[in-house]
């Protein structure tokens, strides 16, 4: 844990008890804080209440009487919409509004650091798609090159159960758009911006306010280094500022999935399979991604191309991060290679809870037995059509299984129903070569708990049939 520093003896609130919010509290007791934690679920305030936290119900005047701070956990909203009703009457006492992620820079250097020989460092992950994998791929690209390192934030643990940092270490962390948009603290050493896409626009209002949500990472925290993804206008954008912002160093390293970026500073672009590093107009490596079975497909290797630049920031040389690449686990649940059994390979890829995210999938792959199916989203898989001819039958279950069989039309297909049976089924019909992927295009909540659960009891199917050697 990071001792929060800078509140001892003072009143901070804490809104929101999931794992962020609890971490928040745990860690500003440990550095003297006096803590009044509330959320509006009772499990969770029950929860906290068994652990030793004080619960006070910050919606009524008198938990504001000695409150100057309330620490907001990311899935509540202090904006759009509407700010939470709590959120409002903290503002209105005049209080003042901050994340764990604003604590964590505030807290993250400490006395201890006059020890040191190398300063810590931070590596900061934001994006739409491909945070997870980009941040678990530095963490895994710096530990094999025997970095001292930790990984946090969106992923794995929140910023405050984080170890304080020793000697030499980098700590990579995940950071959405709402944990940019609130912190009042952000001071990145690499900053990595990988692309933008429309989400959570009810959150942001709106597409301008998302993006503004991300800058901020780069505008606020003046990395040293800013990764910047240039396939979307807003890369551009945010590009040239820090260029701008920086003066002529090499502030920016920009990335592209689509073009060649060949000029006089300094890129890394993929390109039919290969990663390029481009630097003063000439080519420093180039490292072929086609056969790494954990980083398939061009989305992949965006994502592959960030984790290579910012592990080129902090020092590591081409040859040591080509040889992490090949050996990246991948992430459960994401495009992840299970097994490859006599030939066959099994995906895992239950994360694609809709159709945009199996697309993804679909592309990465061919000769692929689908599975798919669950609770399906509006639209289903009707815009997945030009992909089909990539798929040699799909095999449909849960709720979807009708209403995706209509829209395969007369592309092979049959519907299963149960998860267990379309394995089967692929099974039976799988010939090397060919890929069973999970990819549902659909939530998993008619017949799993959660995506995970779905994921992992693919995972189960696809050892329990390599243990029978029934493959
Ligand atoms: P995030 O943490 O941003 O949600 P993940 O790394 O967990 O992203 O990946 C989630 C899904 O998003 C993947 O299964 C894949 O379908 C898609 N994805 C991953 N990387 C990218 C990327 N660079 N561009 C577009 N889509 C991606």
């Amino acid at each position: 844990m990071i001792p929060v520093r800078g509140y001892a003896a003072q009143t901070v609130a804490v809104l929101g008890l999931g794992r962020s919010g609890l971490a928040a509290a745990r860690a500003l007791e440990a550095g003297g804080a006096n803590v009044l934690c509330w959320d509006d679920g009772e499990a969770a305030r029950e929860a906290a209440l068994a652990e030793g936290l004080q619960i006070e119900d910050l919606s009524k005047d008198r938990a504001w009487v000695d409150t100057s701070v309330l620490i907001v956990s990311p899935g509540i909203a202090h904006l759009y919409p509407q700010p939470h009703p709590i959120v409002a009457l903290a503002q209105e006492k005049g209080a003042v509004i901050d994340n764990d992620v604003g604590l964590f820079f505030r807290s993250f250097a400490s006395d201890a650091w006059e020890e040191l020989e190398t300063l810590p460092r931070v590596i900061c992950v934001t994006g739409s798609n491909g945070k997870s994998t980009t941040t678990a791929l530095i963490h895994h690209i710096l530990s094999t090159s025997g970095k001292p390192c930790q990984m946090g934030g969106n992923i794995g643990v929140g910023v405050l159960d984080l170890e304080p940092p020793r000697d030499g270490e980098i700590v990579v962390l995940e950071l959405s758009s709402y944990q940019t948009e609130l912190a009042r603290a952000l001071a990145p050493d690499v900053a990595v911006f990988l692309n933008l896409s429309p989400d959570h626009l009810d959150r942001h209002g709106g597409h301008g306010g998302y993006f503004a949500a991300k800058r901020r990472l780069f505008t606020e925290g003046s990395p040293d280094r800013s990764i910047i993804g240039l396939d979307e206008v807003e890369g551009r954008y945010l590009a040239n500022l820090m260029r701008e912002h920086h003066g002529n160093g090499e502030p920016v390293i920009t990335l592209s999935n689509s073009r060649k970026l060949q000029g006089d500073g300094w890129s890394v672009f993929a390109r039919k399979g290969f990663l390029v590093e481009w630097r003063r107009g000439r080519q420093m490596a180039s490292i072929d991604l086609r056969g790494i079975a954990n980083l398939p497909g061009a989305h992949n290797h965006q994502n592959a191309c960030a984790a290579y630049a910012a592990c080129r920031s902090i020092g590591l040389a081409p040859r040591q991060i080509e040889a992490a690449l090949a050996s990246f686990p991948g992430l459960p649940h994401r495009a992840q290679q299970v097994a490859d059994v006599g030939g066959v390979r099994f995906v895992n890829d239950s994360k694609a809870t809709n159709a945009d995210a199996a697309e993804k999938a679909l592309m990465a792959f061919d000769r692929i037995r689908w599975i798919a199916g669950g609770v399906p989203k509006a639209g289903g898989i009707a815009g997945l059509a030009p992909l089909f001819d990539r798929v040699l039958k799909t095999y449909l279950i849960g709720d979807a299984a009708e209403d995706f069989a209509a829209a395969l039309g007369d592309a092979p297909h049959e519907i299963s129903q149960t998860l267990e049976a379309a394995f089967a089924g692929a099974v039976r019909d799988a010939s090397p070569g060919e890929v069973i992927l999970l990819s549902p295009a659909c939530a998993s909540f008619d017949q799993f708990k959660s995506f995970e659960a779905r994921g992992d009891a693919f995972v189960a199917l696809v050892q329990a049939h390599e243990a029978a050697g029934v493959l």
